[in-house]
């Protein structure tokens, strides 16, 4: 191995399995140039064909048994190839390769390699900065070429107590690959201000310590642009993390949303794996920003349009339904309405004007009904005809209006001392007919007797008119083979036997009696 020390990337790799060698005495030279080219392969091979050769070449070297010297100038040639690939604008692969490899492993090496403290110092703090920040991962080859030329500039190490000076071609040298680092740096106005300072700086430096001077507060601006860049991402991931609650608290109260409408969810679903993909594909911050910006915009918009159109279709919704609910409501009082009225008509129509007795339709319903309970159960069944005695005379007496009320009175005396479960009705005139379920003719003739007695006992007082009435009844009841027709032909024969016996009786005609 040459004397010389390599400051290229891969002689320092090289030299880095040369200092293992140090401390680990007993490791072996083929066992140190296994490592370095297990260093190089891992860097550079399958990136540039030219520089596989080389690669290929190395490891045949290292088989056949090439003297250090021979392994030594392989790598120096090795480093060339690399070189030259990288600055090939049609192949930068490796040159992207350089930026992947991660920064503060790079800057070691270069640590490992510096004969100057301030050197040192700077690549420290250039590194501390780069610990948090991908912007400067992808300037690293720029830093690589300034610290390799500071390095390979005159004589400037750690025994050096001079300062001296150095050309304008090798300040140039050092500080061209720095300012196209800048170029790439977003600078605020005062950092930007500082910047053109150190522009005027650079003019006027002479010595190699004006040059590390310059060069720390280089990286010191650097930090500075750094550290504001990473608050603007900071800044940015705030924003993006509320926005993204915001989208998150519309989605999450919108439970619909995926159910309603399937476009809609289909339309999210691209929106979320576009952004997905941009950070897949996207280098830069800035242009992440943007297209992330974009498609949250994209994203509210769909849920904004969706949300209007959601509510607008509520609305339309809530006014149908409020139409519907008053159209209902409507129908309601209209149905209650001819209910009532149905029931006023039908109980008009069942009810007798003058005595507000139940009618005759009201009769035949009625009769009907325990008629065929009767035939049921066998139970038994009365049935009486009642008749004012004599009102032809009343009439004639005292007028219609005393005779209709008088008739009044009556049918309110028998209306009033009927049992609940029997019935009455005015059957036409001044007949009155009762229907007495679960009563036999004795107890029917008990009841009717009681009703005869309180109405002659009545006295009619109208108008000028004071008298006293009287009523025949007949009694019947429902027996064997019976129709309506004939219990009423019997009770009406008993009335007719009651009138012709004098009148204010009962008379009793039972079946076959
Ligand atoms: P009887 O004792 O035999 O039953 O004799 P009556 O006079 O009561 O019988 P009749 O059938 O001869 O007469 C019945 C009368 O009742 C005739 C009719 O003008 C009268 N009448 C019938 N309906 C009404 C009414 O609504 N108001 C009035 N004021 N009179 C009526
Ligand atoms: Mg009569
Ligand atoms: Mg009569």
């Amino acid at each position: 191995m040459t004397s010389k020390k390599d400051k290229s990337l891969f002689g320092s790799l090289f030299n880095k399995c040369k200092n293992t060698k140090a401390d680990q005495p007993e490791m072996s030279q083929d066992k140190e140039l296994l490592i370095c080219l297990q260093n190089l392969s891992s860097i550079c091979e399958g990136n540039d064909r030219n520089v596989d050769h080389e690669i290929a070449q190395f490891k045949k070297m290292i088989k056949i048994g090439s003297t250090v010297t021979e392994l030594q100038n392989q790598i120096i040639t090795i480093t060339k190839a690399v070189t030259l690939s990288a600055t090939l604008p049609e192949n930068n692969k490796l040159l992207k390769l350089f930026k992947q490899i991660p920064a503060d492993i790079m800057i070691d090496e270069f640590i490992n390699q510096s004969t100057s403290i301030k050197t040192t110092i700077s690549l420290q703090n250039y590194r501390n900065s780069l610990s948090s920040n991908v912007l400067a991962v992808s300037s690293i080859s720029d830093l690589i070429e300034l610290f390799q030329s500071a390095e390979d500039s005159p004589v400037h190490t750690v025994e050096s107590t001079a300062s001296p000076n150095i050309t304008h071609e090798g300040i140039q040298q050092v500080t061209s690959p720095l300012l196209r680092l800048f170029s790439q740096l977003e600078l605020s106005a005062e950092q930007d201000e500082h910047l053109t300072q150190m522009h005027k700086r650079l003019i006027e430096l002479k010595s190699l310590d004006d040059l590390t001077l310059f060069l720390e507060d280089a990286s010191l601006l650097i930090i500075s642009s750094i550290s504001s860049s990473t608050n603007q991402f900071e800044t940015f991931l705030i924003q993006l993390r509320q926005r993204l609650d915001i989208v998150n608290n519309c989605i999450t109260s919108n439970e619909a949303i995926s159910k309603v409408s399937e476009n809609f969810s289909l339309s999210m679903a691209e929106q979320v794996s576009d952004i997905k993909l941009y950070f897949k594909d996207v280098e830069n911050v800035h242009d992440l920003e943007i297209l992330i910006s974009k498609s949250l915009e994209s994203i509210t918009d769909h849920i904004t349009s969706f949300n209007n159109e959601r509510k607008s279709l509520e609305e339309e919704s809530a006014k149908t339904i409020a139409d519907i609910q008053h159209e209902l409501k409507q129908s309601q009082i209209e149905t209650d309405y001819l209910k009532d009225h149905l029931q006023q008509q039908r109980n008009k129509a069942l009810t007798d004007p003058l005595t507000q007795l139940p009618n005759r339709h009201a009769y035949n319903e009625r009769i009907h009904f325990e008629y065929k309970r009767w035939r049921r159960y066998k139970k038994p069944l009365s049935l009486v005809i009642g008749d004012v005695d004599s009102f032809k005379e009343i009439n004639d007496t005292h007028g219609h209006i005393v005779g209709d009320a008088a008739l009044k009175q009556t049918a309110q005396i028998i209306q009033k001392n009927i049992r609940g479960t029997d019935f009455v009705a005015r059957f036409g005139g001044e007949e009155f007919v009762f229907i007495m379920p679960e009563t036999l003719p004795i107890e029917a003739t008990k009841g009717v007797n009681k009703i005869r007695i309180l109405i002659q006992d009545n006295t009619i007082d109208e108008g000028n008119a004071n008298f006293k009435l009287t009523m025949s009844f007949g009694v019947s009841n429902f027996e064997e083979d019976d129709t309506i027709i004939d219990v009423l032909k019997r009770a009406d024969k008993a009335l007719y036997r009651a009138k012709s016996k004098g009148r204010n009786q009962i008379c009793v005609q039972r079946n076959n009696s």
